[in-house]
């Protein structure tokens, strides 16, 4: 498999930083008490956990919005008003769960309380989404994973890229390649999070670079973009437009959890 990790992400990533060297225990699942309920299973979350938490809906495949429920004989329309009228950068857009109880929790624990081990079942969870998305959709599975990248900054502070230690995984699950080189943050932006939504596409103009070395490694290949969390998109569209300018044929967006 063709992992490529050598980037100041990888260097600062704590696991080994390649699919091949994940854990057994993170493979397979050992037995321990559930995160949610803390009943004695195997796994991160239990069985009965997973059906309760685990969402059904159908979500637009251009913004991953959950659409509205109608009636169960007629055909779902796929594409939500919105999308048809100003469509996105991006192909597909993937989310496993709504941003609510538990992922918020979970994706809390990956990024801001030192757990990137919990990065692996959330990566399960949202491999499975992109089987079942990709399944009833036109598109195909990309050639490439490609994480959000943070700036040196933030990394230094939280130590690895959550975005990295979901794409990683996921590319292990799906049987694609990684790389956590080709798209650079060389910018400090200011967290999106601070900023009103008129602000923050303005705030990411000229955040993400492909590295010019690495420009033919992205010409013509098919690309997901991966995070943990998709909220505007603001972030994914600066993202996926840079990876356009730079000759990606076709750029999907996945994330484990949409906000509403
Ligand atoms: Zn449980
Ligand atoms: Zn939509």
């Amino acid at each position: 498999m063709a992992v490529v990790c050598a980037s100041i992400q990888g260097v600062w990533t704590r696991l080994s930083g390649t699919a091949e060297n994940l854990s057994a225990s993170e493979r397979m699942g050992l037995p321990g008490h559930c995160r949610l309920c803390r009943a004695w299973g195997i796994g991160a979350w239990c069985a009965a956990c997973d059906a309760r938490f685990r969402s059904a809906a159908h979500r637009c495949v251009r913004c991953a919005l959950v659409l509205p429920a109608n009636d169960p004989a007629a055909p779902a329309p796929r594409v939500c008003g919105p999308c048809l009228r100003r469509p996105p950068p991006w192909s597909v857009a993937v989310c496993a769960e709504d941003y609510a109880f538990p992922w918020d929790r979970l994706i809390a624990d990956l990024k801001f309380h030192d757990q990137p081990e919990v990065a692996q079942p959330l990566a399960e969870r949202l491999a499975q989404a992109v089987r079942d998305a990709l399944e009833t959709s036109d598109a195909a599975l990309p050639e490439l994973l490609v994480p959000v990248p943070l700036s040196a900054r933030r990394l230094r502070e939280r130590g690895y890229n959550q975005a990295w230690e979901l794409a990683r995984r996921l590319g292990a699950a799906l049987g694609i390649g990684a790389d956590a080189q080709l798209l650079l943050r060389p910018v400090d932006t200011a967290h999106q999070a601070t900023l009103p939504r008129a602000e923050r596409e303005r705030n990411l103009r000229g955040a993400f670079m492909v590295d010019p070395a690495r420009r033919s490694a992205v010409d013509g290949r098919r690309i997901a973009l991966v995070d943990d969390v998709m909220t505007t998109g603001a972030t994914l569209r600066e993202a996926t437009l840079e990876l356009l300018r730079a000759g990606a044929a076709e750029v999907q967006v996945w994330a484990i959890a949409r906000t509403a």
